[in-house]
């Protein structure tokens, strides 16, 4: 079979550590995968130069994973379509917010064969209410989406520290493709076939990072954060439950599930953000831009989706602290009352 050419739309901090792990291993796997890798890339100017023109010449992404060197065979692209027109595996890693643009871009001008696989941690919203980023990316395309999701903060995962990760596929095949595409000596790949429930996973683990920080902000302790940890993954599981009928529980404790709400409640972006809704009452917007300078946090973004989706199917009292930690992010509620959420938490109905 001809060696399969694999695509990256995305280049941000997650997107440019996984550009030098399957970068590298497209090489090694140079009888199942073409060699060189398009990555498309958000055209920026830094320091007076194009970001693309930089990737290309130093092979480092300097504004998104500064320090780590990207494989020579990994091409920064600018244009969408010159990007991924050629591609037999599309890999989706941007901010959720970008991808209905993204794929609309490339409806209709991709290979009709192509796969998708999305590493993206996030909901989409429409008319039917909310959607699955990895739904949404098949619909638009017509292509099957698997996804892949764990405890994988970009920085370690770049600088080659051991993690696991999930890969959902509901087909066989397809998951072994992907595992031989993504797996290394330091990124371990479990595939599991309840895509729906990995994906839901590492969407809502961003918002109870945001329940983290904020008790870190406050100044409590591990035992605070254990209890925002345990109340929030009882919310993930009945929210998979309610709106991902046929989940399964054994999903929780992979990778995607238990290990990324831990690794996210430690280490992550969202966790920072938490910590700092509490000690400035700056907005999340200028929170960002102050502390991310470019990266995204995904979290407030989810935690307000879903607070529209249950607001309109009237079932906000079921889901107390998903609703606390928008409406706080919203300026709505004061932190101070983020304990007494916890203390009356009725875990679960
Ligand atoms: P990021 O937050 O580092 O960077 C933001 C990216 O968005 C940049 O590449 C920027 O160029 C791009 N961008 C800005 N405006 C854009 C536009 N209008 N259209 C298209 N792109 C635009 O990105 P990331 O960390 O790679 O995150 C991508 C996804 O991966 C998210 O869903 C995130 O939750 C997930 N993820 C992140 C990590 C991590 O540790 N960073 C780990 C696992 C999963
Ligand atoms: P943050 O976006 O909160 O940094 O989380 C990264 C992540 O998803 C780790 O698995």
């Amino acid at each position: 079979m001809a060696p399969k050419t694999v695509s990256i739309v995305g280049s941000g901090n997650w997107g440019s550590a996984i550009a030098k792990i399957v970068g590298n291993n497209v090489q090694q796997r140079n009888d199942v995968f073409s060699t060189i890798i398009n990555m498309y890339m958000y055209e920026e100017m830094v320091d007076g130069k194009k970001l693309t023109e930089i990737v290309n010449m130093q092979h480092e992404n300097i504004k998104y994973l500064p320090g780590v060197k990207l494989p020579e065979n990994v091409i920064a692209v600018p244009d969408i379509l010159e990007a991924t027109t050629n591609a037999d595996i599309l890999i989706f890693v941007l901010p959720h917010q970008f991808v209905q643009k993204i794929c609309e871009q490339l409806k209709g001008k991709i290979k009709s064969s192509a796969i998708a696989v999305s590493l993206i941690k996030g909901f989409a919203i429409n008319e039917k209410g909310i959607q699955l980023i990895s739904h949404q990316i098949s619909e638009i395309l017509s292509i099957p989406c698997c996804v892949l999701s764990g405890a994988n903060l970009a920085g370690e995962v770049a600088n080659e520290q051991f993690c696991e990760t999930t890969i959902g596929s509901k087909n066989e095949d397809t998951g072994e493709l992907l595992r031989q595409l993504f797996e290394t000596p330091y990124f371990r790949c479990a595939v599991v076939q309840d895509t729906d429930t990995v994906e839901v996973c590492g969407a809502l683990k961003n918002v109870v990072a945001i329940g983290a920080g904020i008790v870190d902000g406050m100044g409590s302790g591990d035992n605070t954060k254990a209890a925002v940890q345990r109340l929030g993954l009882m919310e993930m599981i009945k929210f998979a439950e309610i709106f991902f009928p046929g989940s399964k529980t054994s999903t929780f404790f992979e990778s995607c599930g238990i290990a990324d709400l831990v690794a996210t409640c430690h280490g992550g972006r969202n966790r920072l953000l938490g910590e700092n809704v509490v000690k400035s009452d700056k907005t999340i917007h200028e929170l960002e831009k102050e502390i991310l300078k470019g990266q995204s946090f995904q979290g407030p973004l989810v935690a307000k989706e879903i607070y529209g989706m249950l607001k309109d199917k009237d079932m906000l009292s079921r889901f107390p602290l998903f609703v606390a930690i928008h409406l706080i992010c919203d300026r709505k509620m004061d932190t101070k009352e983020f304990i007494s959420c916890l203390r009356n938490h009725p875990e679960h109905m």
